[in-house]
């Protein structure tokens, strides 16, 4: 009995450094990518129903990985990245590239739709971000309200007395702000009247109970009644099919995205889309 108790023992630390030794090489590639500028964007479109006009994009961060070229998505190092601070570099990154594309794009006579990208709080430092918006914005001259910054309602919550100032001075700046993964942060409703956000993004998970599931659909109009009670945009992420899309048109929320109307596309293929300003 001894000595099994030891082989489990020896089995499960055996799993646990594994799992640490491949953080550590995450991170260690993470740092090499950072510098190293691996990273590109894919942008997806955000549309505007009946229609199909593009009303947004979002900036979705991809690593290509220098020695396999595999291409990574966000799911498997964002968490690191998070874990080790290196997400503040990164998100910085995002930032000025999508404000750099945006602004390429003006200049080359595409129409012009907001870009938004998404900026982790789990290292809450609103003074860097401040500084640094307002360099991206300076560097590549692109005008304030063509940024979008979405902060998931789960991270803001855990921040909430003081995202409250951080929000106040990014709408200051002429800069917008989204709620992303809406109804999914188990956070007062209380904030929302007392902060100014400009836009909620309805959490996918509500949407894929569309049209059938009567508990989602009830969820689904209370926030797109609250939206609208409050002023704000409203956008459903993760629309995949043609009944969800109805049934959110139905409810009072014309504004989605998903791989319905758009895949997160490279860069030249996002140009060709905006150059047509529909999907339909
Ligand atoms: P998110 O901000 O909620 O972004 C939406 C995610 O849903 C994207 O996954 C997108 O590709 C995916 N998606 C869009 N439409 C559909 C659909 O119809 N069905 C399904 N099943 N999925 C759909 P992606 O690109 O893998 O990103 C995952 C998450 O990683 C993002 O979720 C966001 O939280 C994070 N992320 C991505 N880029 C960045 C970044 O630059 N900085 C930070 N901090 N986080 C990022
Ligand atoms: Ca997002
Ligand atoms: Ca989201
Ligand atoms: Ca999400």
């Amino acid at each position: 009995a001894k000595e099994a108790g030891r082989g489990r023992y020896s089995y499960f630390t055996g799993i646990m450094s594994e799992r640490a030794d491949q953080r550590m090489r995450t991170e260690h590639d993470l740092r090499f990518a950072l510098a190293n500028e691996d990273f590109f964007l894919a942008y997806q479109p955000k549309v505007r129903l009946p229609e199909g006009r593009i009303t947004g994009m979002e900036a979705l961060v991809r690593w290509r990985r220098s020695d396999t070229g595999e291409v990574v998505p966000p799911g498997e190092f964002i968490p690191v990245a998070e874990e080790t601070g290196l997400i503040v570099a990164l998100d910085e990154w995002v930032m000025h590239e999508a404000c750099r594309q945006n602004r390429a794009w003006q200049d080359a006579g595409l129409p012009q739709v907001p870009v938004s990208v998404n900026v982790s709080l789990a290292r809450f430092d609103p003074e860097r971000l401040i500084a640094h918006v307002r360099k991206t914005l300076a560097d590549t001259g692109m005008a304030p309200q063509w940024l979008e910054i979405e902060f998931t309602e789960s991270q803001m919550f855990t921040h909430l007395e003081r995202a409250q100032e951080l929000i106040a001075q990014l709408k200051a700046l002429g800069v917008q702000v989204a709620v992303d993964d809406f109804g999914t942060g188990y956070s007062s409703l209380a904030y929302l009247v007392r902060y100014k956000f400009d836009a909620l993004k309805i959490d996918r998970s509500f949407v894929q109970g569309l049209p059938d599931d009567p508990k989602h659909s009830a969820i689904v109009q209370a926030i797109v009644g609250m939206a609208r009670a409050l002023d704000y945009r409203v956008i459903a992420e993760g629309v995949e099919t043609c009944a969800q899309a109805d049934a959110l048109q139905r409810h009072g929320c014309h504004e989605m995205q998903g791989f319905l109307h758009g895949r997160p596309v490279a860069a030249a293929e996002f140009a060709a889309l905006l150059q047509r300003g529909s999907v339909a």
